[in-house]
């Protein structure tokens, strides 16, 4: 049998895991505190607790199941990327950005992806696995470990020390305020979330939990392309996630194309699982829409897309992405003319739209960049 991952597991299953190994049940909080608070990655860093518990976690529970494969930072040094091995060897991505005043996780549910989108990297891999919960907690502990290596004096410009060795040259002056770790999170790396919705919610609550990584749901962002009865879900699930839907088309035979899913949850009913999350909870929804030039930037489209999303009177947002280029990939990046002239039929019909600032495309980074080295 496989050792018990500490990763994931809650603070009841950790005090039974420490009953069966005849531990009083504070030792479980004190290994809590030092995986989430102290961020400790290996049990040798546990040096509350006794010499003999630290060995027995060390042979007999699994801590970290990333193998560090490789890992690129950005130019500036404000963008990292890093591949990861699980202990199966199938290997995913996760993008660390860092910024003024927050440092963002963008963290991967699965391993490759069974969606399809034709303008995107990780469905040229198709689905290897789902992750489970631990393999996704783990991603956005290894990105606060090193945001903690970044915490350098705010004025002076530095290097960071990872825990693996690695030395990664960073503006980080950029960060005004040290920060202890990640800020916020987002749920859009490889794979659909709600495709692996039970064990993608685990590592929500494991994340949220104040006794661990008390990350606040408000500043968890989970992006869907659409399935609708996560969306539903999500917006019985009482907590402030702040829900992303990939649009990217005006229309279902364009989104038919580009998204394939949509044959089976058309625009309309999209919209409707949209409209009952925004009832539900009285958040906004933010509508991404990647922009391929030619495909899906047409002035008539952003008319086309203002019209529909005006109609169903949804609270919402709506991201331009600039597409990201692929090597091979016959599509083309909207040139920044029409990114804006897009922009600006949709602020004109009364719509909040922002293009997004996109982070890493040098180090294929970027959104729907990510094959995890097999693409
Ligand atoms: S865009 Fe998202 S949902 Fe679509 S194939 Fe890529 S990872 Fe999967």
């Amino acid at each position: 049998m496989d050792n018990p991952s500490l990763y994931a597991m809650t603070l009841p299953d950790l005090e039974a895991l420490l009953r069966a190994w005849g531990q009083p049940a504070f030792r479980a909080r004190q290994i809590y505190r030092q995986l989430y608070v102290n961020l400790a990655a290996d049990p040798a860093a546990m040096t509350d607790l006794p010499q003999a518990l630290r060995e027995r976690l060390a042979h007999e529970a699994t801590l970290n199941p990333l193998r560090l494969v490789r890992s690129q930072s950005s130019a500036d040094g404000l963008t990292r990327k890093a591949l990861f091995a699980l202990p199966d060897g199938v290997q995913i991505e996760t993008v660390l950005m860092i910024y003024a005043d927050r440092a963002t996780v963008c963290v991967s549910t699965q391993a490759g992806c069974a969606m399809g989108c034709s303008f995107c990297a990780t469905a040229t891999l198709g689905l290897r696995r789902n992750l489970t919960a631990g393999e996704m907690v783990a991603q956005v502990l290894w990105a606060s470990r090193e945001v903690r290596s970044l915490a350098v004096p705010a004025t002076q410009p530095g290097h960071a020390h990872s825990e693996e060795g690695a030395t990664w040259w960073g503006e980080a002056r950029a960060l005004r305020r040290p920060l202890e770790r990640v800020s916020n999170l987002v749920f859009m790396g490889m794979g659909e979330p709600f495709a692996n919705y039970d064990r993608w919610w685990d590592a929500v609550q494991c994340l949220h939990n104040p006794q661990g990584f008390n990350m606040g749901a408000r500043s968890m962002t989970v992006s869907t392309v659409g399935l609708v009865p996560g969306i539903l879900r999500l917006a019985d699930a009482g907590l402030p996630i702040n829900l992303a839907i990939s649009l990217h088309a005006p229309d279902d035979a364009l989104r038919n194309e580009l998204v394939p899913v949509n044959t089976r949850y058309p625009i309309r009913e999209v919209l409707a699982a949209a409209q009952t999350y925004i009832e539900k909870t009285g958040r906004r929804v933010s509508f991404e829409y990647v922009l391929i030039q030619g495909r899906n930037d047409h002035p008539h489209q952003a008319l086309a897309l203002a019209k529909l999303l005006r109609s169903q009177s949804l609270i919402c947002h709506v991201n331009l992405i600039p597409w990201n280029p692929l090597p091979g990939s016959p599509l083309a990046r909207s040139d920044l003319q029409r990114v804006h002239a897009f922009q600006q039929v949709l602020v004109d019909y009364g719509l909040a739209c922002t293009v997004r600032v996109e982070r890493g495309v040098e180090i294929a980074a970027a959104c729907g960049q990510l094959a995890g080295g097999g693409a």
